[in-house]
């Protein structure tokens, strides 16, 4: 089959690599008919994890079921299913308790966590590709309603970005009638918006320089911040008497950078810290590594954040942080698509083939203006 295989840094391809087939009795193989291109993607491609070269890319997969193995019982060849991006057993001690993001028995021994085509997430392919195997195939695959092949790209954001948007406010305590501040309009973050819009926060500021970026935030209510223009910390105290928002939600990562592209890894940590309310929550999804060998200085090189500790002590705020356990929320998300309550296709820019993957890296990678979210259609012909 064909798949998108990472070479080098900023160096994919679309390759022959073997088909997968049901290694255990309790996977599924999936015939991939959507799946996207996630900022996680490009932590990977731009050289700054452990991914190997040779492996597939792609944890944000949606599909029909061909195959099952002989231990499957509730999914059936020919059904429409959305695979969590977090690959997890069921039965562990961290699944049972829905973490599903630290399932023990997914990855090697002494890792907690799994995901399709992920650096040091474990051994499996991803899904940008014709096929992919699902393993716990009854626990893993969220079967999808009748609308599903008509309302892919709807249905496609259920594997990873919306379900983690909406897990930023989890984590971020969001109520209704909170104030929230979201740093990072990419994605993640416009999920985030849309999650706090659906928990009915009275504001959601957003903070990005991407004005394609912002302007969909603005299209579902979101108040945009661009932090070329304006300090966004005093934006947010301006109004709100000073004190700052409710909540907060980082969905930039360890990557964040200045409007110019320094990097800094605190920056959006530190802004959340200075522009949340004492007392108030952070839900950091953002993601930051243990390890960064091509960080800009050798604090960070050994995974270290400079982080304000001191301020959000003594604001008495907390933070969770983390991967998303996916299906601690896709079913009910999935009913508010299916009830017509969200569209998050709205920030779809591109449907494209397999093998136009590599020019859509590019594209997205360098933040191009209108290259907000890429849905790889592997059945689509390339001509
Ligand atoms: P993205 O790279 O497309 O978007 C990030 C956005 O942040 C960009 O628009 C960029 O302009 C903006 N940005 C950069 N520095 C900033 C700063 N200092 N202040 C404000 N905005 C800034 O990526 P995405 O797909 O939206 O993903 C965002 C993050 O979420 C990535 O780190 C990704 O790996 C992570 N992620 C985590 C999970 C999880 O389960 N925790 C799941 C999916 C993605
Ligand atoms: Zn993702």
């Amino acid at each position: 089959m064909k798949a998108v295989v990472y070479r080098s840094p900023r160096d994919v391809r679309v390759e022959q690599v073997p088909d997968p087939r049901i290694e255990k009795p309790t996977d599924a193989i999936v015939r991939i008919t959507s799946t996207n291109i996630c900022g996680s993607d490009l932590h990977m491609y731009e050289g700054r994890t452990s991914f190997e070269p040779g492996r597939v890319f792609g944890h944000e997969n949606l599909g029909e079921v061909v195959e099952v193995g002989d231990a499957v019982e509730k999914i059936k060849v020919g059904d429409m299913v959305s695979a969590p991006f977090n690959v997890s057993c069921g039965h562990c001690r961290n699944c049972e308790r829905q973490l599903t993001n630290y399932c023990l028995t997914a990855n090697t021994p002494g890792i907690a966590g799994a995901a399709y085509g992920f650096a040091d997430m474990g051994p499996w392919q991803g899904g940008q590709a014709e096929y992919l195997r699902v393993p716990w195939a009854d626990f893993d695959a969220l079967r999808l309603p009748e609308d599903a092949r008509d309302r892919q790209n709807d249905y496609v954001m259920l594997s990873d970005i919306f379900p983690t948007g909406w897990h930023s406010t989890e984590m971020a305590g969001l109520y209704p009638g909170d104030t929230v501040v979201i740093y990072g309009a990419g994605p993640v973050g416009l999920m985030a918006a849309l999650s706090a819009t659906l928990k009915s926060a009275s504001r959601v500021w957003i903070v990005d320089r991407h004005p394609d970026r912002l302007r969909l935030a603005e299209e579902i209510g979101a108040i945009p911040i661009d932090d070329s223009k304006v300090d966004p910390v005093q934006f947010v105290l301006d109004q709100t008497n000073g004190w700052g928002a409710d909540c907060g939600c980082e969905c930039v990562g360890y990557q964040a950078h200045d409007p110019m592209g320094q990097e800094h890894n605190n920056d959006t940590l530190d802004k959340l810290v200075r522009s949340v309310k004492f007392t108030g929550r952070i839900g950091t999804v953002g993601v930051y590594v243990p390890q960064d060998p091509k960080a800009p200085d050798e604090f960070e090189k050994q995974g270290k954040v400079p982080f304000d500790f001191g301020l959000h002590w003594f604001k008495g705020q907390t933070q969770g942080a983390g991967q998303c356990p996916v299906k601690r929320y896709n079913r009910n998300l999935r009913s508010l698509i299916h009830g017509n309550k969200c569209t998050p296709s709205w920030i779809v820019s591109h449907e494209l083939p397999l093998e136009r993957a590599p020019e859509a890296y590019k594209a997205f990678d360098a933040r191009e203006s209108g290259w907000t979210k890429v849905v790889l259609k592997p059945q689509m012909s390339a001509s």
